[in-house]
């Protein structure tokens, strides 16, 4: 069940790194830069930005913090903060929301914060991408699972 905003607690050093990684966004193209930072179920932190090319096909924040993930071999989203430019809530893109699914549990916590790195909304995967189709369908197991 998704939590109220004033239930959401954004740790220091994790807001800091993603205000940090979105401001290192290479966005000349959209001028949309984004963050994304993941806390592993081994509690390390992977964060990463999104990164354009000029055929526009980039690379989202949150598929750039799950490679860090999945490169250094770890398998399991405990939480993944995101963060926009603005006010507005900057929700992962449709095809972020598998990627997170692949790594995520029914536990995992999927935060939204603003543009000054403060919670806006909480989500669960269930709540993220519904009915999802995911590893278990393939009979596969993934991160925690
Ligand atoms: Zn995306």
């Amino acid at each position: 069940m998704s939590k109220a905003v004033n239930d959401i607690q954004v740790p220091d050093e994790i807001r800091q790194s993603a205000l940090n990684v979105r401001d290192n966004a290479y966005v000349p193209y959209s001028d949309h830069p984004v963050g994304a930072v993941l806390i592993s179920e081994s509690g390390k932190t992977y964060a990463g930005c999104n990164v354009e090319s000029a055929n526009y096909k980039g690379l989202c924040a949150e598929a750039s913090a799950i490679a860090g993930l999945v490169s250094s071999g770890e398998r399991a989203i405990r939480t993944i903060y995101v963060i926009g430019p603005g006010e507005d809530l900057c929700t992962p893109c449709g095809d972020c929301r598998q990627r997170i699914r692949e790594f995520a549990t029914p536990q995992t916590d999927i935060v939204v914060l603003d543009g000054n790195g403060a919670p806006l909304k909480h989500y669960t995967m269930d709540e993220l991408l519904p009915d999802s189709f995911g590893p278990e369908n393939l009979n596969k197991t993934s991160g925690m699972r």
